[in-house]
């Protein structure tokens, strides 16, 4: 495939990057995920918004193509042929020499890659995934979103090897989010319940836009803190993610406790967000 590197569209295969890439030696870069739904990028903006808020919270130089971003992304997916698909976007700092602090780099790397995706024909979109709760171990600063995945990396790998599809991960002040993915949960009374963004969860752009949604909708979203026993007494419970979109989670494990749940809100919020995608 054609990637985007550092102003250039080039083959994948011919795209290089310094082994003295900051991103490589120290593992500092950030990224974002988007999706293209016939063409159309959903939430462009916002997902453009928060990669300069995670440049700038990582102190790492805007990359110098920045405001032509849209266009690029665009021609990229173009250039694969691809309509409905990924774009993965990554930067960090660049070349320097391996010293904690070094001098400003020429250029921040930027590097965007294209690749299809399977949206809702995804079988867990259809039938949802059974989760593993467990303790949350990464830094004290997830609003970032940063390529240091080293934790959810190995927090998939053993649930996977549990025959679990996923993890919500908990710390303090109860649930954060899933590996890669905002969680929800419908109460037994109906209420549709979030923890409140902060440094401890990445403010997510599909979960931003299923509030704005459902309230649209006539549902009201309360953001407040949801602890390990509220996810146990919960009827229903979702992920949202740019590639999940709207998954419900029809299984949980926790503290070797175990629980099914239902979906029949979920599934209105399913058609309601991929209504949005199709507009
Ligand atoms: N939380 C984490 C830790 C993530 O990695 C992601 C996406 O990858 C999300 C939440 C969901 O964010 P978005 O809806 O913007 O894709």
């Amino acid at each position: 495939t054609v990637v985007f590197l550092n102003g250039r569209f080039i083959n994948e295969d011919e795209a290089m990057i310094s082994p003295f890439d900051r991103g490589f030696t120290f593992g500092e870069g950030v990224y974002e995920v988007c999706i293209s739904v016939g063409g159309k990028i959903i939430d462009l903006e916002e997902h453009l918004a928060r990669l300069d808020r995670s440049l700038n919270a990582a102190g790492i130089t805007l990359p110098p193509e920045r405001s032509l971003m849209p266009g690029l992304m665009h021609d990229l997916l173009e250039r694969n042929g691809i309509k409905n698909g990924f774009i993965y976007i990554q930067v960090t700092p660049g070349k320097t020499v391996r010293n904690f602090i070094a001098s400003p780099t020429e250029r921040s790397t930027l590097l965007m890659s294209t690749g299809p995706t399977p949206l809702e024909e995804s079988n867990a979109y259809k039938h949802g995934m059974r989760v593993q709760v467990i303790p949350d171990i990464r830094w004290g600063r997830r609003d970032i979103k940063t390529t240091m995945l080293m934790p959810q990396v190995m927090a998939k790998r053993a649930a996977l090897d549990a025959g679990f599809d996923d993890v919500i991960f908990y710390d303090d002040l109860g649930i954060t989010e899933g590996s890669s993915s905002n969680v929800f949960m419908v109460t037994n009374e109906g209420e549709l319940v979030t923890r409140p963004v902060s440094h401890q969860i990445l403010s997510g752009c599909t979960r931003n836009t299923v509030i704005e949604l459902t309230e649209q909708n006539g549902m009201t979203v309360t953001e407040r803190p949801i602890t390990r026993d509220d996810l146990l007494q919960a009827k229903e419970i979702f992920l949202t993610s740019s590639t999940y979109l709207v998954v419900p989670v029809v299984e949980l494990e926790l503290d070797g406790k175990s629980k099914i749940y239902s979906c029949e809100k979920t599934k209105k919020i399913q058609n309601i967000y991929m209504e949005y995608l199709n507009k």
